[in-house]
C-alpha cells in the first residue's frame, strides 16, 4: 500500500472517528491513545496498523491547524499560521510558556496583543499574524487540516505532490501571480484554475447527476482543467504554435499544479522568454474564454486565428507596462461611480498591497444617496495575499455600517473573485476563509444587504483609502468621521458623475 493511501487513512481516522472501519481499527489497536499525539504499535498487531504507525512521523508533520476561537490550539508549538511553521522555531526567546493558546493572545478588547507579538516574533511572521482575524468565540472549533493544500482538505493527489516536491510549498509562487503587470480578471482565473475551481464538466459531473464529465469537444477525455487549458486537440494546436520546438515535450508531460506554476514563475527549467508568462497566462484565459463562449453563445465563432489574438494582446500588455499612457486598443466605455437610491447607503471597499513593504492594507467609505460622506476607515493589515486584503475592506466596512444602524446598505467590491465567493457563485473546496464565513454571518442580520462587483474605475475613493492605510502608524483601524483632505477630488468626481474610460477587449 503507498504512502499516500496511509495517510489518507490516518487522516480518516483522526477527522472521522465515528466512521465503522475507524471504530473498528481505533478500537483494536488504539488502545486510547490521543492520535493527534502518537500512535503505538506491537509486534503482533496487524500489518496495516503497523504501516499506520511508520508513516505517522510524516502524516505529523503535514497536519496544520485551522483557527477557529484558538482555545485548543497551542501558540508556540502548534502548526497554525499561513507560514506553516510552528511559531516556536521561528522564535529567538529563550524562555516561552509552552502552554499558551492562541486564544491567550488576544486582547479583552478582540484584538491581537499587538506588543506581545512584536517582541516575541521576527517581524515577517508577526505581520502575517496580524493579518489573520483575531479568533472569535463565534468563529466555532478549532479544527485540524492538511498542510499540503491550500484549502487545508485532504486530498490523496495533494499528499503525492508533497512527496514528489519532498515538502515544498509553492507560496512563492502566488506572489509571480499576484505581482504580474496586466488585467487583474487574468490573474483571477489563473488563481482558480490553479485551485481547481473552473467549472469543467468533469467538476459539474461530481456534483451533478446526469452531468457527463466528457470534453464536450473532442468527446475523447474528462473535461478536467488540464484537458480544456492544454490537452483538448484545440487547445494543444495553440500552444504547439507559441511553445519552442525544444520544450514541447516538458510541456506536455507536467500535471496540472506544476505546468501552472513552472509556467507562470519563470523558473530555470521552465521557458526562457521575456514575455513567457504573459504569454501563457493570456492564453490559458482566452481558451478558457473561447470554450465558454463556444458552449453558451449560440452565434459565437471560434476565431481562425487564435495564436495572433493571443499574441496581440500579449504585445498590448507589454507595451502597456513600459508606456503606462499608452491604454489597450479596443472598445471604450465609462465607468464612474453611482449614488445608491434613496434610502440606502453604499459602501465601497478595497484592498491595497505594497511590495516594497510586504504589507497589506484596507479601507472603504459610505456614502448616502446624495453621494455624502457618512464614515471612512482604513486599516493597515500585516502581510496576506491580495484576496485577503479584499476581505478584510469588506469585513470591516460592513462592521462599520451595521453598528451605526444603516437598514439598506449597497456593498461594491472591484474583487470579482471575493464577490462571487460571498454570493456563492464561486464553490469553495473545504472550509470558507474566517472572513468570508464572518461576512456571511453579517448578511443574516436583520437588515437588506446587496454585494456587487464594480471596476476599478467605479471604487477609486476606497482604493485611495486602502493605500492611506499605509501612511497610519498603528495596525488598528482608523475611522474618519470627516474626509481626509487628499480625498477630496475624488469625491468631487464621484458626485459630480465624472466617469473615467475603460478600455474593454473585444474578441473579432
Ligand atoms: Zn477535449
Amino acid at each position: 500500500m503507498n504512502d499516500a493511501f496511509l495517510m489518507k487513512m490516518l487522516w480518516n481516522l483522526i477527522n472521522k472517528p465515528n466512521d465503522l472501519w475507524c471504530k473498528v481499527l481505533y478500537g483494536k489497536y488504539g488502545r486510547n491513545g490521543d492520535l493527534m499525539v502518537t500512535i503505538h504499535s506491537q509486534s503482533y498487531d496487524s500489518p496495516l496498523w503497523k504501516a499506520l504507525t511508520g508513516i505517522w512521523e510524516r502524516f505529523h508533520q503535514n497536519i496544520v491547524w485551522q483557527l477557529g476561537n484558538g482555545n485548543k490550539i497551542n501558540f508556540w508549538l502548534d502548526r497554525w499560521t499561513p507560514s506553516g511553521k510552528s511559531l516556536f522555531s521561528t522564535t529567538n526567546q529563550s524562555f516561552i510558556d509552552t502552554t499558551l493558546s492562541v486564544r491567550e493572545v488576544v486582547n479583552p478588547s478582540g484584538e491581537w496583543n499587538y506588543d506581545f507579538l512584536i517582541s516575541n516574533l521576527p517581524s515577517t511572521i508577526a505581520l502575517q499574524v496580524l493579518a489573520l482575524p483575531a479568533p472569535m468565540d463565534t468563529d466555532g472549533h478549532d479544527s485540524i487540516g492538511w498542510g499540503g493544500t491550500s484549502t487545508r482538505d485532504f486530498t490523496v493527489q495533494s499528499a503525492y505532490v508533497y512527496q514528489s516536491v519532498g515538502g515544498q510549498t509553492f507560496e512563492g509562487d502566488w506572489k509571480a501571480l499576484w505581482s504580474w503587470k496586466g488585467p487583474h480578471r487574468i490573474q483571477t482565473f489563473m488563481w482558480m484554475a490553479a485551485h481547481e475551481r473552473l467549472l469543467t464538466n468533469y467538476r459539474r459531473s461530481k456534483w451533478g447527476v446526469g452531468i457527463s464529465p466528457m470534453c464536450p469537444d473532442c468527446d475523447r477525455d474528462n473535461e478536467t482543467t488540464l484537458h480544456v487549458l492544454r490537452d483538448c486537440p484545440k487547445a494543444t494546436q495553440i500552444w504547439i504554435r507559441l511553445v519552442p520546438s525544444n520544450q514541447i515535450t516538458n510541456f506536455f508531460s507536467l500535471n496540472c499544479r506544476d505546468w501552472i506554476f513552472r509556467n507562470i514563475s519563470n523558473q530555470p527549467q521552465g521557458i526562457q522568454s521575456k514575455k513567457w508568462t504573459t504569454t501563457f497566462l493570456v492564453a490559458c484565459w482566452h481558451i478558457w474564454t473561447w470554450r465558454n463562449k463556444t458552449i453558451f453563445e449560440d452565434d459565437f465563432q471560434y476565431p481562425t486565428n487564435p495564436t495572433y489574438i493571443i499574441l496581440k494582446m500579449v504585445d498590448e500588455i507589454d507595451n502597456c507596462n513600459h508606456n503606462p499612457m499608452n491604454l489597450y486598443h479596443g472598445n471604450t466605455i465609462f465607468i464612474g461611480w453611482k449614488k445608491p437610491q434613496e434610502g440606502w447607503v453604499k459602501l465601497n471597499c478595497d484592498g491595497a498591497y505594497k511590495d516594497s513593504l510586504e504589507l497589506a492594507g484596507c479601507g472603504g467609505l459610505l456614502r448616502d444617496s446624495d453621494g455624502r460622506w457618512l464614515t471612512g476607515y482604513s486599516r493597515k493589515i500585516g502581510t496576506c495575499d491580495a484576496l485577503g486584503a479584499e476581505m478584510w475592506g469588506m469585513y470591516l466596512g460592513m462592521q462599520i455600517a451595521w453598528r451605526q444602524g444603516f437598514n439598506n446598505l449597497q456593498v461594491e467590491s472591484d474583487s470579482k473573485m471575493l464577490v462571487d465567493m460571498i454570493t456563492g457563485k464561486a464553490g469553495i473546496n473545504g472550509k470558507p476563509p474566517t472572513l468570508v464565513r464572518r461576512i456571511q454571518e453579517l448578511l443574516k442580520l436583520n437588515w437588506q444587504v446587496q454585494i456587487n462587483h464594480t471596476w476599478r474605475e467605479g471604487n477609486r475613493c476606497a482604493d485611495w483609502l486602502a493605500n492611506f492605510s499605509f501612511s497610519l502608524n498603528s495596525f488598528q483601524i482608523h475611522v474618519m468621521e470627516t474626509r481626509p483632505s487628499g480625498i477630496s477630488s475624488l469625491l468631487f468626481d464621484d458626485i459630480s458623475g465624472a466617469c473615467m474610460p475603460r478600455n474593454i477587449r473585444v474578441i473579432v
